[in-house]
């Protein structure tokens, strides 16, 4: 027994048995291992962010632990990972932003299609049965009306006329929506608009709670904290590298000042030494002879 449990330990690790909690604190799992969520330790797991929405990602493959990032934050390797686990969450969080806003795209032409004029809804099978004998009646009347035209009795035509007229008006009260239907048309006519944050479909001019719903649902406040990492790394890029670039002139500025300074000390050499000559050959005699005078 004891020889069969030593080769299955050998073959399979003396971990098998253990749990996967019991697993982890078996093999003293560190912040730098990677089943680590660097995500998590650096910033927040896109994983946590959409859990039961249209959005969800599923559970994170990797291990989300308080004291792990605990461990990371107190590291003194922490500052020179943070760039590392930041670049690796904006590649990720970029990817995300990148499938959803072609999903808003395809939204958006499904809305560009559904924006065609509505159409009136079909008459129901018993409003065109009654609109059929209506149609009759009238045919009939009228056929009444030429005969009785034809014939010079025309007090009573125009009697059966005004029984005609009376059939129209009842037609066109039943070719026409009903209240209901006329809501119902009015909903398909009310403007959709797509967030420009989550891509969700709203009503333009919906009701304020509806509108207070969307915005505080995990969707958006989601796809908000996302977009919003990736300006401020972008940002925080940006930053760093104007800053270089000023270190960069302004040690270019001092190479040449100081450049400019050693240029200048020669040139002032070569005046003097320039001012000497010019004293030798021509303003010599003249300085001789002033001094002789002042003698
Ligand atoms: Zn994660
Ligand atoms: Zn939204």
């Amino acid at each position: 027994m004891d020889a069969q449990r030593a080769l299955l330990d050998e073959l399979m690790g003396s971990a098998r048995n253990l749990t996967e909690e019991e697993k982890r604190g078996y093999k003293e799992v560190r912040w730098d291992d990677k089943e680590v969520c660097a995500f998590y330790m650096v910033r927040f797991c896109p994983h946590d962010l959409f859990v039961n929405t249209r959005s969800d990602l599923g559970p994170c493959p990797r291990i989300h632990d308080l004291k792990l990032k605990e461990s990371f934050e107190s590291s003194p390797r922490h500052d020179a990972y943070v760039p590392k686990f930041e670049a690796e969450l904006v590649h990720f969080c970029e990817k995300l932003v990148m499938d959803l806003d072609r999903r808003v795209r395809r939204g958006r032409e499904r809305l560009a299609q559904d924006a065609e004029p509505v159409t009136p809804a079909p008459l129901s099978t018993e409003k065109s049965e009654q609109l059929s004998v209506l149609e009759e009646k009238i045919k009939n009347l009228l056929e009444q009306v030429e005969a009785l035209g034809e014939s010079g009795k025309v007090d009573e035509a125009e009697a059966l006329m005004r029984k005609v007229e009376v059939l129209n008006l009842e037609k066109t009260t039943l070719t026409q929506p009903t209240q209901s239907e006329k809501v119902l048309m009015l909903a398909q006519e009310k403007k959709m608009a797509l967030c420009e944050i989550c891509g969700s479909f709203l009503v333009a001019n919906d009701a304020a709670e509806r509108v207070q719903s969307h915005i505080t649902g995990k969707q958006h406040i989601g796809y908000g904290m996302v977009r919003d990492f990736i300006a401020e790394y972008k940002a925080a890029k940006e930053k760093k590298r104007e800053e270089e670039r000023l270190v960069r002139e302004k040690e270019a500025e001092e190479r040449r000042k100081s450049k400019d300074k050693e240029f200048d000390g020669q040139r002032s050499e070569l005046r003097d030494r320039g001012r000497f000559v010019e004293l030798r050959q021509c303003d010599l005699p003249f300085i001789i002879d002033k001094e002789e005078r002042l003698r």
